[in-house]
């Protein structure tokens, strides 16, 4: 057997500059992170090759006593986590990633063309919380099932619970889910419990982006409210790419039978391996020091920004995450992320409350989980958002400059309206 680098040195030469990249940016996307070593190892082992249909003690192939052993200890570790009985609380930890963990909740608890309701993705939701638009059904979600989204206030940017109130109550929806991917600010888990029991609903609260600050305790757990939890374990829990889906006992049959066979086939032994090793990375009291400073380095990026004279959606965070309005400069989100790209910053364009166009969006989104895990502390994360600043004041020139050069074509009479427009849309 040949190693990756002596068998296809085309790829493993690909891996070596992302590694490199990887190492030599400033990584502030809000969904990723670094994992460890140790993760990583096992993501690589042998596990990957076993297949093993079903649940513990209950395969459809033979061989599997020590992924039992496994898939076991990942399910016993994922609930003492968040502090979780058994009696009262079960978790399928075989969901491939978070979209395939979401869906698996809907084809558990719902017929179809029932009633969702979730945050609005230009509000800060998630796709697979039902997205659709005027004129497309974009997630399919919202092809299975009627969604009408709940919104923040375009004003402050914060959720509009009296107005999700409203609207539940029209739509009654069967399922109401909490948990969004750009929502800077806490849940208010108790307020939707009522809304949901007042409707008669069901609450799943996807934690995906802060699975690792509840288990870090700075993030309000879910669990007293929720029916349904559901979180991928590759953001701010900083596990290997996959999902898991906790469920109050009543519903783990149904999510269970979801899971498989109705959705999926053998599960990714190799994946919940490594989540097995996250979790307990996570159970580690150096974990809770890493989920303080998480939210200790996203209050000093936001407060760097703010000292710069720049816009936060909602004024600030609460969590790892933090949306920045780059309109009053008279930029787009995607200007900024590319200018940061061009220096090794790596962030996201985002929608921002009341931005008119979804495709051409007002914000970037930041993120502090990967550079904590670097090391990074709340005075690094003050010069990060010098660099941004920095960022900011390159768009804006590079949009001078375009616009210059189209005022001179015009005058000069060789523009179109075509090398205009793309002059302005790259600068
Ligand atoms: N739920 C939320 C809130 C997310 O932010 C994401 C990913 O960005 C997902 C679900 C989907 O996870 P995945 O990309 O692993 O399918």
């Amino acid at each position: 057997s040949f190693s990756l680098s002596e068998f296809d040195p085309e790829l493993a030469e690909a891996i070596q500059s992302e590694d490199l990249r990887q190492r030599k940016g400033l990584e502030l996307i809000a969904s990723e992170n670094f994992t460890s070593q140790a993760v990583r190892e096992v993501l690589g082992s042998c596990l990957t090759n076993k297949y093993s249909e079903g649940g513990v003690g209950k395969r459809y192939y033979g061989g599997n006593e020590f992924i039992d052993q496994i898939e076991t200890l990942c399910i016993n570790r994922a609930l003492s986590l968040y502090g979780l009985s058994s009696d009262e609380w079960g978790v399928n930890v075989q969901p491939y990633s978070g979209s395939p963990a979401n869906f698996a909740v809907y084809t558990a608890l719902l017929q179809p063309h029932d009633r969702i309701m979730g945050l609005d993705l230009p509000s800060g939701g998630h796709l697979t919380h039902g997205f659709q638009t005027a004129k497309k059904k974009v997630s399919a979600t919202s092809v299975y099932f009627e969604s009408l989204p709940y919104i923040v206030n375009p004003e402050t940017g914060l959720i509009d619970y009296d107005d999700m109130e409203y609207r539940a109550n029209m739509f009654l929806p069967k399922l109401l889910i909490a948990g969004g991917s750009a929502y800077p600010r806490e849940w208010d888990y108790r307020r939707m419990r009522d809304i949901a029991d007042s409707v008669g609903a069901m609450l799943m609260v996807d934690m995906a982006h802060i699975s690792g600050l509840v288990a870090g305790g700075v993030a309000d757990s879910p669990f007293k409210y929720a029916d349904i939890v559901t979180t991928t374990t590759h953001k701010s829990l900083r596990g290997p790419r996959s999902g898991m889906i906790f469920g109050k006992r009543k519903y783990m049959e149904a999510v269970d039978s979801a899971v498989f066979p109705m959705l999926q086939g053998g599960p990714h032994n190799h994946q919940i391996g490594a989540l097995a090793v996250a979790l307990k990375e996570a159970s580690q009291p150096e974990f809770k020091e890493y989920a303080q400073s998480i939210i200790r380095n996203a209050i000093a990026l936001g407060e760097g920004l703010k000292k710069r004279g720049h816009k936060l959606a909602t004024g600030g965070t609460d969590n790892h995450l933090l949306l920045w309005d780059v309109r009053p400069l008279g930029l787009t989100g995607a200007k900024v992320d590319m200018v940061l790209e061009q220096v090794s910053i790596t962030a996201n364009k985002n929608s921002l409350p009341g931005d008119v166009s979804a495709v051409n969006p007002g914000g970037v989104r930041l993120g502090t989980s990967a550079l904590t895990t670097r090391g990074l502390k709340e005075a690094d994360f003050d010069k990060v958002a010098d660099f941004l600043d920095q960022g900011c004041r390159i768009a804006t020139q590079a949009q001078q400059i375009a616009s210059l050069e189209v005022e001179t074509q015009m005058a000069s009479g060789t523009s179109s309206r075509k090398s205009n427009k793309v002059l302005l849309k790259d600068f």
